[in-house]
Order: C-alpha cells, then sequence, then structure tokens
C-alpha cells in the first residue's frame, strides 16, 4: 500500500491564515496514487452494498465519479447552492463564519437506495454530515462516508456517528 502522506502536499495558510491546506493534486498526477484511491474507495462502497455514489462538490466529483463508472453505479453531484438546473433539494450547514447550502436534484435517487457519499477530506464533518441529512431527505440511504483524507483531530466522524466512515489517511494529531 502506498503512503499517502509522502504525496498530499501540505500548504500552510491556505485559503486563509491558521489552515494548513492538504493539497490533493499530487495524488491526481500520479497514476499509482490516483489508481489506488480509487481501487480503495470503490471497494469500500461495493463492501458496503452501495447503489449509487454521491460525489460532494468539486474534489468529491473527482473521486466519486470513476468510483461510479468501475462499479456500473450511477454518480450524483452534491453541489453547492444555485448551480444545478433542475428542481432541487436543499440542506444549509454552519460554517466557520456563516453559513452554506448544499443541493441535489430532487429525483436524484430511487427510494430506498443505498448511497456511498464521497469526499476528499474529513474536516469537522459539517459538509458531510449535511450531505447525508440531503440524501435521507430525498429518500435514500446513506451506505457509508468515504473520504481519501481525514483530519482525526477536528472530529469530524463524531458528526458522521450513525454511519460508516472510511478514509485512507488520518491527520489525528495536528
Ligand atoms: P468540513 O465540512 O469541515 O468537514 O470540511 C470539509 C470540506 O472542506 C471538504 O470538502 C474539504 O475539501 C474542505 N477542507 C476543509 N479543511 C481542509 C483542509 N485542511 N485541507 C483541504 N481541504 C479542506
Amino acid at each position: 500500500m502506498l503512503d499517502l502522506t509522502k504525496v498530499i502536499r501540505d500548504v500552510p495558510d491556505f485559503p486563509k491564515k491558521g489552515i494548513l491546506f492538504k493539497d490533493i493534486t499530487p495524488i491526481l498526477a500520479s497514476p499509482a496514487a490516483f489508481g489506488e484511491v480509487i481501487r480503495t474507495v470503490a471497494g469500500w462502497a461495493k463492501e458496503l452494498g452501495a447503489e449509487a455514489v454521491a460525489g460532494i462538490e468539486s474534489r468529491g466529483f473527482i473521486v466519486g465519479a470513476p468510483v461510479a463508472a468501475q462499479l456500473g453505479l450511477p454518480f450524483v453531484p452534491a453541489r453547492k447552492k444555485g448551480k444545478l438546473p433542475y428542481k432541487t433539494r436543499s440542506v444549509a450547514y454552519a460554517l466557520e463564519y456563516g453559513q452554506d447550502a448544499i443541493e441535489m436534484h430532487e429525483d436524484a435517487f430511487a427510494k430506498g437506495r443505498r448511497v456511498a457519499v464521497v469526499d476528499d477530506l474529513l474536516a469537522t464533518g459539517g459538509t458531510m454530515s449535511a450531505c447525508c441529512r440531503l440524501v435521507e431527505d430525498l429518500g435514500a440511504q446513506v451506505a457509508g462516508c468515504l473520504f481519501i483524507v481525514e483530519l482525526g483531530f477536528l472530529k469530524g466522524r463524531e458528526k458522521l456517528a450513525k454511519h460508516p466512515v472510511r478514509a485512507m489517511v488520518n491527520y489525528a494529531g495536528e
């Protein structure tokens, strides 16, 4: 198994002072690393019985879409407010300052469908937990929450306690 911590690039003070940004673009630039990410996340989605894959804008698309294609499953984008063209359902969530909302098309899932929700990174868990609520509001079930990176010290996992959570790399104490 490849050590992804050697591939992920730390960028201090982006997008603002005090944030250590985990840049996954070097993973995407490495066919070996990206291939391993897609195979691993696809393996989890399969093991969890996923029948559809949802990706969170925008880095969740980069991982979620190839996983869905590899497994022969539908892919559903969860987008920032105002981007989707058809009728949408939305869930608001708190940011450090203010709030944001995430949206999906209201006909995104067949009733009861098991959905693997994918993003690149778990920080506080606010984004993923909003997306899970949205999946449930739309009549589907969350099969699991799948990430490349987890910032364990932010305890985002606690916000997702009712769902299986998987991450390839955990920065537990930074
Ligand atoms: P959160 O809602 O706090 O779990 O934040 C997760 C979202 O913000 C994900 O879509 C990440 O891509 C992004 N994010 C938060 N913190 C970082 C970080 N330190 N490095 C890279 N992306 C981050």
